[in-house]
């Protein structure tokens, strides 16, 4: 660990990169920028404090078990980096590969996801199929009894898969790509766009005027506030997404378990904390709070497939905006306007792609192209290619 961690610069009049946005991909674009294509006259203009989004307020969950080709491809290659990711940023950022369990609640549940695991084994993404008794034996405190509501009937199992400390995530990218050369200028909201006919030259912000050769969004939920402002209508929709934990509880839970059907996905914190995520308010909105109700309902279910967890008291809850696609994929494309990038619709899933995301956007800002982005493109929602991960995302983590 460094003494000291990022510089808090003061903007310039002007950078090759201007990224709007210093959550975690902002951050891991600004530092792939760096690292991988010597690009390093980046600025990094976040609204709030480094990180304080979507990126402190995650589960943490990481896999890399999607349906389709394309998802596969992106999403283990974030996988992949996520295991090198001590190494190259010489930080200890906390992976847990723990394993993730998605739970099998019906027949419906049980050949999708066997399914999966076929095409993630094709895919060369680690999976397995458990049968109950298999899911008990990972998970001892699951209820696998047959007379549930939603009985389990099994299990897809990525041994891989865990979690992560997500702010040193968010740290340690913003440090290094510090280190190389990037300003990262906090408490500066970006309220306009500099636009010379059809190109876009640079960002107002609450801290000035910074003018830029290219401008990366970054912004999740807010990224379609951002674009209006240009004009651009882009197909995402943003709610509220509520997480919660526990007070300290002792050591239940070694894994993470995902249930789509009850809507459970839970892990434990070191210290002991229960950390639960809930389902996404159906309103669109953007204060960072979500309805009580949501989390009541969170509450009976995860009491309902976890019977010992009516021991646990709850602490604390909260949300943060996410961005939604209709096809639950992410926009990783040029903007309808030169000189304009966008990296949106990661939705409730887009801690587990943070490295892959900032690999594959750097390299599209920097070359021009990225193999990994190329499905991603904002026209499929024209084209009709979509990638529809909505069974894979269902409770999104
Ligand atoms: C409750 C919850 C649980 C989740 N659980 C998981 C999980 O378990 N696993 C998983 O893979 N994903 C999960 N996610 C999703 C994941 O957190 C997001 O997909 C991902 O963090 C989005 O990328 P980001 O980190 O860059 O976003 P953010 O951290 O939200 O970064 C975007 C930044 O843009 C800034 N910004 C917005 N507008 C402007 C502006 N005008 N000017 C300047 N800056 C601006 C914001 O302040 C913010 O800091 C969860 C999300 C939530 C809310």
């Amino acid at each position: 660990m460094p003494d000291r961690y990022w510089r808090a610069a003061e903007p310039k009049d002007a950078y090759d990169v201007v990224i709007v946005g210093g959550g975690g991909h902002g951050l891991a674009t600004a530092y792939y920028l760096a690292a991988n294509h010597g690009i390093t006259d980046v600025c990094v203009v976040e609204k709030g404090w480094l990180a304080g989004g979507n990126m402190a307020r995650n589960t943490t969950v990481i896999r890399s078990n999607y349906l389709w080709d394309e998802s596969a491809a992106i999403y283990e290659h974030s996988l992949k980096l996520w295991e090198g990711l001590q190494g190259d940023l010489d930080w200890d950022v906390q992976l847990s590969q723990r394993g993730v369990l998605n739970l099998a609640h019906d027949l419906g549940d049980v050949r999708t996801s066997r399914r999966r695991v076929e095409a993630n084994r094709l895919n060369a993404v680690d999976a397995e199929w458990l049968e109950p008794s298999e899911v008990a034996e990972v998970c001892p405190i699951v209820n696998v009894s047959p007379d549930l509501r939603y009985p389990v009937m099994g299990a897809t199992y990525q041994r891989r898969g865990g979690v992560a400390r997500h702010d040193q995530v968010a740290w340690a990218y913003a440090t290094r790509a510090s280190e190389l050369g990037v300003d990262i200028v906090e408490h500066a909201e970006v309220t306009g766009f500099i636009v010379d006919g059809n190109r876009v030259g640079g960002v107002d912000t609450t801290r000035g005027r910074i003018r830029a050769g290219r401008v990366a969004l970054a912004a999740a939920g807010h990224t379609s506030v951002l674009a209006s402002m240009l004009g651009v209508r882009l197909p995402l929709r943003s709610h509220p997404l509520q997480a919660l934990v526990s007070a300290l509880y002792e050591p239940v839970l070694d894994c993470v378990v995902m249930s789509n059907a009850v809507h459970v996905y839970v892990s434990q914190a070191d210290k002991g904390e229960l950390v639960m995520g809930a389902g996404i308010d159906p309103y669109n909105g953007y204060a960072q709070r979500g309805s009580f109700h949501v989390i009541e309902q969170q509450m009976a279910a995860a009491v309902e497939l976890f019977p010992i967890f009516a021991h646990a008291s709850l602490l604390r809850t909260w949300a943060g905006i996410v961005d939604v696609c209709p096809d639950a994929s992410p926009i990783i494309d040029r903007a309808p306007i030169d000189g304009l990038f966008l990296n949106c619709g990661w939705g409730t899933g887009g801690f587990k792609a943070t490295p892959g995301s900032g690999w594959t956007y750097a390299e599209l800002i920097a070359t021009g192209a990225s193999a990994l982005a190329r499905p991603f493109v904002l026209d499929r929602f024209t084209s009709g290619a979509l990638i529809d991960e909505h069974g894979a995302a269902a409770v999104a983590h």
